[in-house]
């Protein structure tokens, strides 16, 4: 079923996600590429710097139905349903703006509401950079490195995370974000720390679709909110 998921503890306060299947919407992914068949729940990997954590979660078919529902949705020019108390919106803990048509229709959401604060990650540079005069002032925007549009980053100044293997590597002057508090500030370009790195035999077991060893908090509270 279509629609928002309320999410608390792991975000400050209370706030809900937009979510779309990983992979399938996100057109300029390249290192942490993970698609999951809609049908079968099969794990494509794209052996890549850094994988897709939240891809994970797509396992269980509900989250998947729910998943694809919104993909579906939006491809068809619908819109979410806001709830009433709705004061905060992650658009996609996982997925991406597929198409400019999609990212231009979150604009028009943010505008008609702007007593919410927005706020997503994207690999989608060359929609953003298209309406870079455009975004909504309760909407901030941060550059994913590790997309086929990284170029654009630097070339446009865009707010930027880029993910680190370990807190040791992370350059000077990046905070580590752990709760999204620093995505959701304009002007700050932050960090974040790796956390499918795992022993090597916790690996393999991922690419060979043992995702139950696996220990990613944020999957748990997935599957208790979605499935
Ligand atoms: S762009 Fe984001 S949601 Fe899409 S595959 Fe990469 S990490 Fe996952």
């Amino acid at each position: 079923m279509a629609g928002l998921v309320k999410k608390q503890g792991y975000y400050r306060g209370s706030v809900w996600e937009w979510n779309l299947p990983t992979g399938w919407s996100c057109p300029f992914a390249q290192e942490c590429l993970v698609k999951v068949d809609r049908a079968s729940g099969k794990f494509d990997v794209h052996r890549g710097s850094y994988r897709c954590y939240a891809a994970s979660a797509e396992r269980f078919p509900g989250v998947r139905d729910s998943r694809w529902a919104n993909f579906d949705l939006m491809k068809a020019g619908g819109r979410p349903d806001i709830p009433k108390k709705c004061k905060a919106i992650r658009i996609h803990m996982s997925g991406d703006f597929f198409s400019q048509a999609y990212f231009d229709s979150w604009l028009e959401i943010c505008r008609s509401r702007p007593d919410i604060e927005f706020w997503a990650y994207t690999k989608s540079l060359n929609y953003w950079v298209a309406r870079l005069d455009q975004i909504p002032s309760n909407l901030i925007l941060t550059a994913s490195y590790g997309g086929r549009l990284d170029h654009l980053i630097e070339k446009h100044g865009l707010k930027n995370v880029k993910i680190y293997p370990c807190a040791e590597d992370v350059e000077p002057g990046r905070p580590i974000d752990t709760n999204d508090d620093w995505a959701r500030i304009p002007d700050v370009n932050f960090a974040l720390l790796d956390n499918m790195k795992q022993s090597k035999s916790d690996q393999k077991a991922y690419v060979g679709k043992a995702i139950q060893t696996w220990d990613d908090p944020r999957t748990n509270r997935e599957k208790d909110a979605e499935s």
